[in-house]
């Protein structure tokens, strides 16, 4: 007699728990969102329906997600999907999957823009558009200009716009400030690559499936936030802010750079784990 197989999403959720149990972080938690994703279901659904079977189709459909997941792939972009400041965000491998810790840098700078008519906002290196798409939710009637300089990274950006019914962003294509020669902002914004290049941190976890040019900051993993600075004063309104995400242990290094160019109000804010994270700065001439 055939012994009679377990197909119920109760045992699949076990199983799978028990394989990615060997490198992912929430291993059961990651199982449940990707089942959710197969059969189109929250995962309170799963809680409630442990006994229910799954189809054929859907079980290979299942594990394949799961062996995605296996092979150290970030969740993210398995779904397609990352919350951040509260918006469900489109990404995919031409994007960093937003950090919480860049929640600090969204913070920070709402702080420091008013909610005035007329405020122009800029975010450098936009990504999925998260930095962007945050502030002009919170500042409605700024005007916000994104840029990046992967055209795909736009794509995904400017989509997330559409889905998010969010129209004071306007995206463009450049490197750093090369589109808005001779135009002035009240707020620059920015989350610049800024890991060193061929550290054995990009190699691991979910690094590695992120584009590199949105991480590696050059061979001191400064190069990028140092082109930023070096240029960013053309583009501030006098006594506008400049705030930035930076590595742990660059604190020292960004505050140098920022004084040689004369800012002021030089202030670093530290992330939840504790780290400097975010510098902003003023410029007076
Ligand atoms: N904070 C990211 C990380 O280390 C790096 C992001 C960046 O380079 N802007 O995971």
């Amino acid at each position: 007699m055939r012994e009679s197989i377990d197909y119920s999403i109760g045992r699949y959720v076990d199983d799978a728990a028990a394989i990615l149990s060997i490198g992912a972080e929430s291993p059961r938690l990651d199982a449940e969102i990707l089942l959710g994703m197969v059969l189109r279901r929250p995962r309170s659904f799963l809680h409630a329906h442990p006994e229910d079977a799954l189809n054929p189709l859907q079980a290979a459909k299942f594990e394949a997600l799961i062996r995605r997941r296996f092979s150290g792939e970030p969740l993210a972009y398995i779904t397609g999907t990352r919350e951040f400041w509260s918006m469900p965000l489109r990404v995919n491998r031409h994007v960093l999957i937003p950090r919480p810790e860049t929640e600090l840098l969204v913070e920070k700078a709402l702080a420091r823009t008013p909610e005035d008519e007329g405020i122009r906002i800029l975010d450098l290196g936009t990504g999925s558009g998260a930095v962007a798409l945050a502030m002009a939710r919170e500042r409605p009637k700024a005007e916000v200009i994104a840029v990046d300089n992967s055209p795909e990274a736009l794509r995904i950006a400017k989509l997330n716009a559409n889905v998010l019914k969010v129209n004071n962003v306007e995206f463009l294509e450049s490197n750093w400030f090369d589109a808005v020669r001779g135009q002035k902002f009240h707020v620059v914004v920015s989350n610049p690559p800024y890991v060193i290049a061929r550290d054995e941190y990009l190699m691991a976890g979910d690094l590695r499936f992120e584009p590199q040019d949105a991480l590696a900051g050059g061979d001191d993993g400064l190069e990028c936030i140092r082109s930023v600075i070096d240029r960013a004063h053309n583009y501030i309104v006098r006594q506008g802010w400049m705030l930035f995400e930076h590595g742990a242990d660059q604190r020292r290094a960004v505050s140098r750079m920022l004084e040689a160019q004369r800012y002021y109000d030089i202030r670093c804010y530290q992330d939840l784990a504790g780290h400097d994270r975010v510098t902003e700065c003023r410029f007076v001439e």
